[in-house]
C-alpha cells in the first residue's frame, strides 16, 4: 500500500486542541512498525498556489500562505503555512496515483472538509478534497467524496456550490443534524456507494465517529471497521480507484485515535490484498 507522506506535512508543535497537525508523523511511524512488508512511503509533490486556487479564492490562498490571515488552527504560524501545500499535495499525489494505477492509496492527512471557498474553520485551512477532485477532473468523469468524519463537510459543500461543480458527488454523514443510527447507515452504505457511482472515490475515514470521541461519536470501533470494510470492498469489486485520508479524531488518549486509523489501514490492506479480488 502506497502512503503519500513527507515530514514536511507534519507540524508536531502546533498549539491546538486538534492533534491533526502532528498526526501524520505518528501514524506513519506506527504503520511502518505494524506492516513493514506492506507499507511503502512515497514522497508527495506539494501543490502550487495556482492549484489551491482551483478550489479557493486567489486572495485567500495568498493571504494564508503569506501568514496575513489566520489559518484553520486560528494562528499565523509560518510552519503551518509551509506545511499546507504538502498536506493537500499528499492527497493530490495519492489521488493522481490511483487514477493512473487503480487500487487504493492513503494520504495520512486531516484538516480539509471545513475549509470553504474563502474561509477556514474547524482546524481546516485548505480543502484538499476539493483540490484533489479538481485536479482529477480532466481524467475522471465523476468523483465521489464520501466523508465519514463525524462532522458536516460544510466547506466541501460550499466550494461545490460556489463553483457550481456537477462532477462531484458529495456524501457527508455529518450533514446538518448529524448522523444517528449506525446500523441503519451500514446497511444503506452499499446503496449509497452505488448511487454515487464514482469513477474515483475520495474517502475521509474520520476517527471522530467513535463513541468515545469528545467531539463526535456515533459508532463503535467494530462498526467503524465494518464501515471501512464496506467502502474498500465496494471499490475493489467495482474497480473504483480509492484514496483515503484520516480526518478527525480527538480522544484524549491519542493512541486510541491512532488505533482507529490502524483499523482502517488493516481493512484497506485486506480488501486490496492479492487474493481478495477473486472472491
Ligand atoms: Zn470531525
Amino acid at each position: 500500500m502506497k502512503v503519500f507522506y513527507s515530514p514536511c506535512q507534519s507540524v508536531p508543535e502546533v498549539d491546538s486542541y486538534s492533534p491533526s497537525a502532528g498526526k501524520p508523523e505518528k501514524v506513519v511511524a506506527q504503520w511502518l512498525e505494524l506492516w513493514p512488508e506492506h507499507i511503502s512511503l512515497v514522497e508527495p509533490v506539494p501543490v502550487t498556489p495556482q492549484q489551491l486556487a482551483l478550489a479557493h479564492d486567489h486572495a485567500y490562498v495568498n493571504d494564508i500562505l503569506e501568514c496575513r490571515r489566520h489559518n484553520g488552527f486560528g494562528n499565523l504560524s509560518r510552519k503551518v503555512a509551509e506545511s499546507l501545500p504538502w498536506t493537500t499535495g499528499s492527497l493530490v499525489s495519492a489521488t493522481q496515483y490511483v487514477i493512473e494505477h487503480g487500487g487504493a492509496a492513503c494520504s495520512p492527512t486531516s484538516g480539509f472538509h471545513h475549509a470553504r471557498y474563502d474561509k477556514c474553520g474547524g482546524f481546516c485551512t485548505f480543502n484538499g478534497l476539493m483540490v484533489a477532485a479538481q485536479l482529477a477532473r480532466p481524467k475522471v468523469e465523476r468523483v465521489g467524496i464520501l466523508d465519514c468524519d463525524f462532522h458536516y463537510g460544510n466547506g466541501t459543500d460550499d466550494i461545490i456550490a460556489h463553483l457550481r461543480l456537477r462532477f462531484v458527488e458529495h456524501c457527508t454523514t455529518g450533514r446538518i443534524g448529524g448522523p444517528k443510527d449506525p446500523e441503519a447507515f451500514l446497511e444503506e452504505l452499499p446503496t449509497i456507494l452505488s448511487g454515487m457511482n464514482p469513477h474515483l472515490l475520495i474517502y475521509q475515514a474520520g476517527a471522530d465517529a467513535h463513541n468515545d470521541d469528545p467531539l463526535g461519536g456515533w459508532m463503535s470501533a467494530q462498526q467503524m471497521r465494518r464501515r471501512d470494510q464496506i467502502v474498500f470492498r465496494f471499490c475493489r469489486q467495482n474497480n473504483v480507484p480509492v484514496v483515503w485520508n484520516l480526518a478527525g479524531g480527538y480522544q484524549e488518549d491519542f493512541q486510541k485515535v491512532l488505533d482507529l486509523h490502524h483499523a482502517t489501514m488493516e481493512e484497506c490492506l485486506t480488501a486490496f490484498s492479492e487474493d481478495s479480488g477473486s472472491e
